[in-house]
């Protein structure tokens, strides 16, 4: 299919969904994890999937915020040419819901308004002890450090670490909404972390509306296009 025709076909689609990852965002200079440039194939002294779990996080505070603040934390980024695409699809009624891997806020700073997180934002903070929030800027503060809560608690940021549940609300409207899109666009991702990568199975369109936009192909996906999702959309 030739690019021309993908593009027929999101002009007559009504209800797209589209469902990324951290791809959609390395455009804004943020990186992934599993591109050659991603946080994968930097080196540490142990794997990211280790720093950014649940029991890390509890065990190794200190170490998980050194990690976190300097390498998820990206308070310079701008949404790009995907993020503004898909808000503007919005805007005009053709598109209902961004489901996102993506724990920056670039697509509600681009102007989407229903954006499912399913790992959660780095912009929300929350104290472990007591349940108070706080934003990214009173966290960064006292940066690298631990943030500490008034009350004295450890402040743990509002994202879904590794071996901790998906949020159930978020989780079941994105399902409600892939479920109702008679489009379905993937893109910028590696589709490796489940349960998320899991949710395309809930499409029920067209099976020519099912899209992928990935740098790296990914086997199995009849419709793809590979290249920069900025540029693509
Ligand atoms: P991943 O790193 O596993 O895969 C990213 C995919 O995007 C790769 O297949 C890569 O080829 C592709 N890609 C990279 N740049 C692209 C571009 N410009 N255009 C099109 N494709 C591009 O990411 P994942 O599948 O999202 O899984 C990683 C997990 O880590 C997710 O939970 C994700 O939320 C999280 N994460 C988030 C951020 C962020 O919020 N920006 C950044 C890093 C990791």
């Amino acid at each position: 299919m030739t690019l021309e025709e993908y593009r027929e076909r999101a002009d007559s689609a009504k209800r797209i969904v589209f469902f990324g990852g951290a791809g959609v965002s390395t455009e804004s200079g943020i990186p992934d994890f599993r591109s050659v440039d991603g946080l994968y194939n930097q080196k540490y002294d142990e794997p990211p999937e280790t720093i950014l779990s649940a029991d890390y996080f509890y065990a190794h505070t200190e170490k998980f915020y050194k990690f976190y603040f300097d390498k998820m934390i990206c308070t310079s980024a701008k949404p790009n040419a995907a993020h503004i695409k898909l808000a503007e699809w919005e805007k005009a009624g053709k598109l209902s819901a961004v489901v996102t891997q993506n724990i920056d806020g670039l697509h509600q700073a681009a102007g989407s308004k229903k954006v499912y997180e399913l790992h959660g934002s780095t912009l929300r903070n929350v104290c472990t002890h007591c349940g108070r929030r706080y934003s990214l800027a009173d966290i960064l503060k006292t940066a690298p450090n631990v943030p500490k809560c008034a009350c004295g608690g450890i402040i743990k940021p509002d994202v879904v670490l590794y071996g901790e549940p998906l949020p159930q609300i978020e989780t079941e409207r994105a399902v409600s909404e892939i479920m109702k899109a008679d489009m379905l666009i993937v893109g910028g991702t590696s589709l490796t972390v489940y349960p998320a990568a899991a949710f395309i199975g809930y499409y029920r369109g067209a099976p020519e509306n099912l899209i992928l936009i990935n740098k790296t192909p990914i086997a199995g996906f009849v419709n793809q296009l590979n290249g920069k999702i900025g540029e693509i959309l």
